[in-house]
């Protein structure tokens, strides 16, 4: 690709032209490794069959990538200031449309209606580390259509969705995900692959979308609110934990009778419990309590 961004020399070129002031409360740390691009491209499955939403394009790096490989680009950035890089960047992509707003403020249903009559999308991004969490949960609690998600995150925060029960990562995050995706991580990436560079490790995440969820739950926003409740205090036994959640408002015995439904020791801990088990808890409550 001539000219690609993901070449350190035309990023830094770029952002001398245009005096770019990097703003730290948007996360702005842009990619600077063309094979770090390239594994993103592949572990999506970019094709030219594709509708690609990327959140964050930055100077248009990946947007790039994602024209070359992929039918349409809808890219939403939030910072003005980028607007007229863009313009230059992309000039040669027909096929991408930028829209400047804040993601966590679009309408993304209707985004996908727009501009893919509502069939599945996949979204891809090298995430404003500041806001990954309510713009994964806020894609898949709000039922828009998406096939994968591919994102670069936090090191940390990539391990904690990929977690198992027993592990020190375990938590409400893995098991918020998990109930929408197979979480697997693509690799690892470190500051120097960016400009400026993080102080923090990276990693890229796929989150491949479940036709169903895995486990059938009658009330999964009860299951989460008991999932929190138990990870809230989480050296408690899990008895404990449920007991005297503010989001939780069963009896002592109630909250017995369900973990012993289950099977369970009275002391086991909540982080012990995979989301089958915590969807088992959910429907003992709704259908017994
Ligand atoms: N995609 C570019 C790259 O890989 O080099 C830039 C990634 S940078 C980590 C995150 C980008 O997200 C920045 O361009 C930032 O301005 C943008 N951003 C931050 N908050 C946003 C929000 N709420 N909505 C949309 N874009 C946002």
């Amino acid at each position: 690709m001539q000219n690609s961004l993901g070449n350190p020399k035309n990023t830094i070129e770029i952002i001398q032209k245009y005096e770019f002031a990097f703003q730290k409360k948007f996360g702005q740390n842009f990619l600077i490794d063309t094979h770090v691009l390239e594994k993103i491209i592949d572990a999506a499955g970019i094709t030219k069959e594709d509708c690609v939403v990327e959140i964050g394009p930055g100077i248009g790096t990946m947007t790039q990538y994602l024209a070359e490989y992929g039918g349409r680009v809808v890219a939403v950035e939030i910072d003005a200031n980028l607007l007229p890089i863009l313009g230059e960047t992309l000039k040669d992509y027909p096929n991408v449309q930028i829209i400047n707003d804040d993601i966590l403020k679009v309408d993304m249903n209707r985004l996908v209606q727009e501009y893919n009559k509502g069939r599945p999308v996949k979204v891809v991004a090298n995430l404003p580390y500041y806001i990954t969490t309510p713009i994964i949960m806020g894609l898949f609690e709000s039922g828009v259509p998406i096939d994968n998600i591919t994102v670069m995150v936090q090191k940390e925060v990539a391990q904690r969705m990929q977690a198992g029960p027993g592990t020190k990562d375990y938590g409400a995050l893995s098991l918020a995900v998990q109930y929408y995706a197979e979480a697997y991580i693509v690799a690892n990436v470190p500051p120097n692959c960016f400009i400026p560079r993080p102080n923090v490790g990276s990693a890229v995440i796929r989150l491949t979308r479940y036709q169903e969820p895995p486990v059938k739950v009658d009330d999964p926003l009860l299951m989460f609110r008991l999932i929190r409740a138990s990870f809230n205090q989480r050296r408690k036994t899990l008895q404990n934990g449920l007991n005297n959640s503010p989001e939780v408002s069963f009896t002592r015995e109630q909250i017995m009778s369900a973990i012993g439904s289950l099977g369970l020791s009275p002391s086991v801990r909540g982080e012990a419990l995979t989301l089958e088990q915590f969807g088992r808890l959910a429907n003992y409550f709704t259908r017994n309590a």
